[in-house]
């Protein structure tokens, strides 16, 4: 399948500091292709040279372009001569802000900038980062297992938080404007659930958080809170698999593993690393508490929409028409936890 692709001309991973695309652009790289990267500005550019020349020499020849996703400069350049573009790019805070639309105007009109600027440079197809943010929330009555036939509903705001609705919406613009004035440039969208596995450095994204909390202390007891775990680097390998699988454009693509309660994941957190035991909580938050809490608390607040709350996604299209195969959350929650204490985070 790759062999049909072209590897003279440069691929293009936007957000390239980010934890999902560090992985993607090492995987292109081991696959032989020129990569080139987007970073919000260039003053990044040595330091994540070498953070991703310590994976592999081959980074040092990337080439990085300024480009923000809230304005319109460095796009086409970015772009330019580039047959394939995986859009990662859009914000993932810790903390939810008051006003939904710095999530929602940057992520929807930075991934209409990345689509209208592949258009224009003639680019075979785009592989966006969604998430399963736009597959399973908002629902009255929510499936037992959803698939990429679902989507999420934006407008029914308890069941949703400014960053989920702003996937869901910045997903649907862009098939939409594929189905428009983009028409004729491919699209495939990748919809991870919560992205685990191991860290490059100590500045990470926030899902990773959901081990930080844990191992650092944070949390004196766990929220009946869960997702389905999966590990970061299968998350590249969709990537990838969705940009060389001719039959791949026009599909979106579920990544997800294991579904872990965070008092499971806390057990066996706990189990395999003996020395951050006593940090580790192993009793239960009640969901009423942290709902109080959450009035005070901007983290918080961000987990209540998942309170006692399980959302349970199908990966099998990802399996069949990509080929790839996913880690056990297991795998990713262990590889996480011991890049983080490698990295002295924890
Ligand atoms: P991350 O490490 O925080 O990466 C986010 C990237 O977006 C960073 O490179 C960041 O640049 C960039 N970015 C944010 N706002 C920007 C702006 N205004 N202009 C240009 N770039 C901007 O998080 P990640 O987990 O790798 O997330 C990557 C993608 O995966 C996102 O689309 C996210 O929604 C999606 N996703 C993540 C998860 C998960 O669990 N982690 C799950 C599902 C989907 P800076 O470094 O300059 O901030």
């Amino acid at each position: 399948m790759s062999d049909q692709i072209n590897k003279d001309a440069p691929v293009l991973v936007t957000g390239a500091s980010g934890y999902i695309a560090q992985q993607v652009i090492l995987l292109l790289l081991d696959k032989g292709y020129k990569v080139r990267g987007t970073i919000r500005s260039l003053d990044k550019g040595p330091a994540l040279k070498n953070l991703l020349a310590t994976q592999d020499p081959r980074a040092a020849d990337i080439e990085l372009f300024a480009a923000d996703l809230t304005s319109d400069a460095g796009w086409d350049d970015a772009v330019a001569g580039c047959t394939y573009v995986h859009h990662i790019a859009s914000p993932i805070p810790p903390e939810l802000p008051k006003d939904p639309n710095e999530l929602i105007v940057p992520a929807r009109d930075g991934a209409l900038r990345a689509l209208k600027a592949s258009k224009a440079a003639g680019v075979k197809r785009v592989i966006m980062t969604s998430s399963v943010a736009s597959v399973a929330y908002g629902y009255d009555n929510q499936p037992d297992v959803l698939s990429e036939e679902d989507w999420s509903n934006p407008d029914n705001l308890k069941d949703n938080t400014a960053y989920t609705r702003s996937k869901t919406i910045a997903e649907k613009a862009a098939w939409e404007y594929l189905s428009g004035p983009g028409q004729g440039l491919e699209l495939a969208t990748v919809n991870p659930s919560a992205v685990l596995g191991p860290v490059l450095s100590g500045d990470f994204s926030a899902s990773v958080e959901i081990l930080t909390q844990l191992m650092g202390g944070q949390l004196p007891a766990t929220p009946k809170v869960g997702f389905q775990i999966v590990d970061v680097r299968d998350v590249a390998a969709t990537h990838v698999a969705a940009m060389e699988t001719p039959g791949a454009a026009g599909h979106r693509f579920i990544a997800a593993s294991d579904y872990y309660w965070f008092e499971d994941i806390a057990k066996l957190l706990r189990e395999e690393f003996p020395a951050q035991k006593k940090k580790i909580p192993h009793r239960k938050l009640p969901s009423f508490l942290l709902r109080l809490l959450s009035i005070f608390n901007p983290v918080m607040k961000q987990v209540v929409p998942e309170l006692d709350k399980k959302r349970f996604v199908s990966n099998d299209k990802a399996q069949s028409i990509l080929g790839v195969t996913f880690r056990p959350g297991k795998e990713a929650i262990l590889a996480g936890a011991q890049s983080l204490i490698d990295h002295k985070v924890v």
